[in-house]
């Protein structure tokens, strides 16, 4: 969707603005594609020859509040890369709700690009197609259901799979042959573009703006607490599968809550972990209402307490209180 000016040389010091009839051409081609591979994606369908309906999306999705800063610059320590395209880019990224708040930075063919935040990786797409790299994606689930999705890498560069858990600063793959890395923020459920702001970025709210250049930090997590979480994560890991889910959930309740900054690969598995036991308790807590309603009270009564004494620190506790009181008053 956004392919630079063939052969223009200088577009790493800044991108030569497209005009809109190519633009509207390039659309017609490539529209909505940029995240080949969705096949969720809503706007594939790119009317040949029309201008991009400049605009529609602009308004009413205007953010009232700036994003936190929860992004690091996808790209290794120390080294500037040019914003060639910004949030509602007028060559394309006006091209559809996937694309009004994407940015492109300029990238020369094979450059690293690494995570921008931590997450899961659900989509790995990097074996090219008959357009080329544009259509190499990765997309990672961050905590907040949103995903980080990164266009237009190599074909066969990427460095994870699908269901990898990543840092933010984890080499993911390497820029393709459109010679800039298309990155956005997507609502998970919906898909649509959504605000975002690095922390690097002092300016602007966070937000990296068309024709400037930026230097990403390193390093994005101080690799003690990663490590020390991780230890914790192992014993965590072990004390679940012993059975002891007390111990397990509130070491993983402490690493959901000790690791701070952008990163963190052992918070997101626990994170994770906790979610896990938090469904298996609220089921246990289904089933002991359903013991109750067909009068064995006493019976309920004691999963619930094991419930209360297995789950804390969960909506699984919490539920098993309520349903504990709830006896106590039928009584
Ligand atoms: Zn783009």
């Amino acid at each position: 969707m956004e392919r630079l000016p063939a052969g223009a040389s200088e577009e790493r010091a800044g991108r030569k603005r497209i005009s809109l009839g190519l633009a509207a051409l390039l659309l017609g081609l490539f529209g909505g594609i940029a995240v080949a591979g969705e096949r969720s994606g809503t706007d594939g369908k790119g009317n040949a020859g029309a201008a991009p309906a400049a605009g529609t999306a602009t308004a009413e999705s205007a953010p009232t509040t700036p994003p936190k800063p929860l992004y690091c610059l996808p790209w290794p320590g120390s080294v500037p890369h040019p914003c060639y395209q910004g949030n509602f880019g007028k060559a394309t990224h006006l091209s559809g709700q996937q694309n009004n708040y994407a940015w492109d930075f300029g990238m020369n063919l094979g450059e690293p690009v690494t995570t921008a935040r931590a997450g899961k990786v659900v989509h790995v797409d990097d074996k090219g197609g008959k357009e080329g790299d544009k259509e190499n994606t990765i997309r990672v689930l961050h905590e907040d259901r949103t995903y980080g999705v990164y266009a237009h890498l190599k074909t066969g560069s990427a460095k994870v799979q699908v269901g990898d858990f990543v840092e933010a600063g984890e080499l993911l793959a390497s820029s393709g042959d459109m010679h800039h890395l298309h990155f956005v923020v997507w609502d998970a459920p919906t898909m649509k573009s959504i605000p975002a702001a690095f922390f690097e970025v002092k300016e602007n709210a966070g937000v990296p703006q068309e024709k400037r250049t930026y230097k990403s930090a390193a390093p994005r997590v101080a690799p003690e607490s990663v490590r020390a979480a991780a230890a914790l994560l192992d014993r965590a890991d072990g004390d679940r599968a012993k059975g002891r889910l007390d111990a397990a959930l509130r070491a993983y309740l402490a690493i959901t809550k000790a690791t701070t900054g952008v990163g963190g690969n052992p918070r997101e598995r626990a994170r994770h972990a906790v979610d896990e036991l938090t469904q298996a308790g609220l089921e246990q807590v289904t089933a002991a209402s359903a013991k109750a309603s067909s009068g064995d009270a006493p019976g309920a009564r004691k999963a619930l307490d094991a419930i209360v004494r297995n789950y804390r620190g969960t909506d699984a506790e919490s539920a098993a209180k309520r349903e504990l009181a709830a006896l106590s008053k039928a009584r």
